[in-house]
Formats: structure tokens, sequence, C-alpha cells
């Protein structure tokens, strides 16, 4: 279901009347690693807006490496979502990690797949049988075969509202976070028909190479992207390091918007 072979159109994801992916279309889904207080998500939901962002990320339960460090708000953080997408009106991305969860997720606009999770298949299959938007990060050391089938998963269940996310892979390199592999962008738009966002804050690790990658991103054909936005960086309860600041995003966001239009 995922393969352009048998459907060659382009798979386009209407969100909301302000929001359509695919569509040839940008769109930046920008936010915190973590939703941490109302008035930090708030707060950074009405910048990244005024910046151009139309979609707004924040997790609420988060896979961390080490279980002493903050797990997320849970459900108080689907809350505070809800709160800022009141506020705003941008529409909410966050991240699930278990099927028992789905119902809690009702009124997410888009659910997260997380790379630690792109192979949990009977979580897939759960996703598989409702009607919302999915966003699949690509595993931590998948192929893009894998991916594509872990995108099957959800599929083949019923629900073909999937959009694939290069968040980066392990590599041997050690300077950045993983490795953005940029081929699998093309790649993904040759093999299948599903919009492609890409994560250059994941992906590097580090702050001042979200622009480049992002800039790379859109000129290999990204749908959209997923970067992260912190009012504090050095103070976030996650992923600091790789978070702008408010004003850092606005700077980015009209380098991609320039660089969308001349591509
Ligand atoms: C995240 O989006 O904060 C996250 C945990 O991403 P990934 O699953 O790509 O590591
Ligand atoms: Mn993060």
């Amino acid at each position: 279901k995922a393969n352009r072979k048998f459907h060659p159109d382009n798979t386009v994801i209407k969100i909301n009347d302000n929001v359509t992916i695919g569509d040839g279309s940008l769109h930046i889904m920008a936010g915190p690693c973590s939703v941490e207080s109302e008035e930090q998500i708030v707060q950074i939901a009405k910048d990244v807006k005024a910046s151009g962002a139309t979609l707004l990320r924040g997790g609420a339960f988060k896979p961390r490496t080490s279980p002493y460090a903050f797990q997320g708000l849970k459900a108080e953080g689907l809350d505070l979502l809800k709160t800022a997408r009141r506020e705003t009106g941008l529409p909410i991305v966050t991240e699930i990690m278990r099927a028992s969860h789905i119902d809690m997720f009702e009124n997410v606009d888009i659910i997260q797949v997380g790379a630690r999770n792109m192979q949990n298949f009977e979580l897939l299959k759960e996703l598989g049988k409702i009607d919302k938007p999915i966003l699949l990060k690509r595993g931590l050391s998948a192929t893009i075969e894998e991916w594509l089938m872990s995108a099957e998963y959800i599929m083949a269940g019923g629900n073909d509202k999937v959009m694939l996310c290069e968040r980066g892979i392990r590599t041997y390199e050690t300077f950045t976070r993983n490795t953005l592999d940029i081929s699998a962008i093309p790649i993904i738009k040759k093999l299948s028909h599903l919009p492609v966002i890409v994560d250059p804050s994941h992906a590097s690790g580090k702050s001042w190479l979200v622009e480049p990658l992002a800039m790379a991103a859109v000129a290999a054909g990204a749908d959209g992207l997923i970067i992260e936005v912190h009012n504090d960086p050095p103070h976030a309860l996650s992923d600091g390091a790789q978070s702008l600041t408010p004003k850092q995003f606005d700077g980015v966001a009209k380098k991609v918007f320039g660089l969308k239009k001349a591509v």
C-alpha cells in the first residue's frame, strides 16, 4: 500500500483548513522536545507560529535513554498541548509509546511514532485501525526497506494517513548525534507516495547544524520539517543542545521558506 508502483499519485494529508501535507507546500512542525509547563508551551507555540510554523510539536510521553531522566508530563502534557492549540490554532504533534494510550491521543492531530518504536509492530497494527495521521520516524538503525515495511504495518490495517520522518541514522560518526540520510528523501519519493518530513534536530544533536540540514532537506524535496525550539535551551529538560531559541528558529524559517520558493 505504501508502494508507488501501485499508487502513482502522491498521498496528500489534510490536517485542518490551513494545513495540508504532501501537496507541494512546505510545513514546519516546531516546538520543544518536551512539554514542560503551560507558560512554556503556550509561549513557544505563539513564537513559532509568528515565524511561520504551521504545526506545534511537543513530547508528553518521552522515550529517554536513562530511566532516571525526565520522562515527560504524560497526560498533563497532552492537556497543555491542547491549551496551546486553543491559544494559537496550531494543530499538535506528539509521540505515543504504547497502544493502550490510543484513546488518550484521540484529540491529538498527528500521532508520532518515535524512532525507538518504529518496529513495535503491535503498536503499529493498533494505529492502523484508527483514522488519524501518523508521523512514523525512521528507526535508529533502520534500512529504508524496514522503514517502509513499518509504514505498511499501519496501512495494512486501513489507516493510509502515514508520513515518514527521516531523523538521522546511527553510523560510525560520533561528531553528530546521528547522520542525516539526505538520500532517503528522493529514495522514499521514488519508492513511495507518502509525504516525507525531515527532523534536522535529532539528526544532528547540535543547534547550529539545524539550519544547513533543514536547507538540504528542503532542497532534496522534503514536504516538511520538524524542528525543536525551546525558550531557554540550556535549561531544557530534554534535548537542549539541539534546540533553537525562538529567535534562531525565526532565522531558520525565513531561510527555508525562501529556499522553498526558489526550488
Ligand atoms: C523526539 O521527537 O523528541 C524524539 C524522541 O525523536 P526520535 O524518536 O526521532 O528520537
Ligand atoms: Mn527530542
